[in-house]
């Protein structure tokens, strides 16, 4: 029993809380500060047994050294190739790894670009009643995908082409809600798409009533995200480029200084 609670923290940050309840445990990915996660624990009566990070910036690790003080038996897990830059980190994480968290178990993607050691963790439905969950940090955002800080076009195209390949009913939990400045920018690329116009609307709805647009589908992504389209017509088009990193790598430096 997997139950996914998102807990809004610093000014846009998504904390997501992994609860069993039957098992009175849980698990946080990501958490950027300790009080959302301490509250839902109490309001829960659940124990904290891991937390699972998807990169080193200080707004997905910072609480981390407060969670392990208060629960001094949980497992802090993240990237290999964030060995240092992760406080309290105890496991090392490659692509194909598997990490579990009650009766779930997730498949680790190593998915650099935003930076160089970034991973997902993907819980495939372990029953026709569920959905796959991704927890994919700053790499696809809802409408669009995470800065180049440490990392090539070319990385960021391998990378999100992995996550691209799950199926459609997954739901996609990034770790930012900026949605709505995403789906902004990407109808100046895509104007004649009609998905994504409806998913601009539909936005634009529920910010204004300040509601969350996280999870997202990846289906939803697939169509209407210009930055999991860059082999599409329109997008070659629209950057009047064909190779997938260039396409691509326009794109993102055009929405850097958007
Ligand atoms: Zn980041
Ligand atoms: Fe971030």
């Amino acid at each position: 029993m997997l139950q996914v609670k998102r807990l809004p923290a610093l000014s846009d940050n998504y904390i997501f809380l992994l609860h069993d309840p039957q098992k009175n445990i849980a698990a946080v990915v990501d958490p950027a500060e300790p009080e959302p996660v301490l509250d839902c624990l109490t309001e829960l009566g659940a124990e904290l047994i891991a937390i699972f990070n998807t990169h080193h910036h200080g707004d997905h690790v910072g609480a981390n050294q407060a969670l392990r003080l208060k629960f001094p038996q949980l497992t802090v897990y993240g990237g290999a190739e964030d060995r240092g830059r992760i406080p309290g980190q105890m496991v090392y994480l490659q692509e194909g790894d598997r990490v579990s968290f009650s009766d779930r178990t997730a498949e680790v993607f190593f998915i650099p670009g935003h930076t160089r050691a970034h991973i997902a963790y993907y819980f495939p439905p372990s029953s026709s009643e569920e959905t796959g969950e991704l927890f994919c940090g700053d790499t696809i955002f809802a409408g669009g995908c995470g800065r180049l800080f440490e990392g090539t076009p070319a990385q960021m195209v391998d990378s999100i082409g992995k996550l691209r390949q799950l199926p459609d009913n997954t739901r996609v939990w990034c770790a930012h809600e900026y949605t709505l400045g995403n789906l902004k920018f990407a109808v100046t690329v895509d104007p004649d798409n009609t998905d994504l116009q409806n998913r601009y609307h539909q936005v634009q709805e529920l910010r204004s009533r300040g509601e969350a647009t996280i999870p997202s589908l990846l289906g939803v992504e697939k169509r209407t995200n210009p930055f999991l389209r860059w082999d599409s017509e329109a997008l070659k088009k629209a950057m009047g480029l064909t190779e997938p990193a260039r396409v691509f790598g326009k794109l993102r430096g055009m929405k850097d200084v958007f």
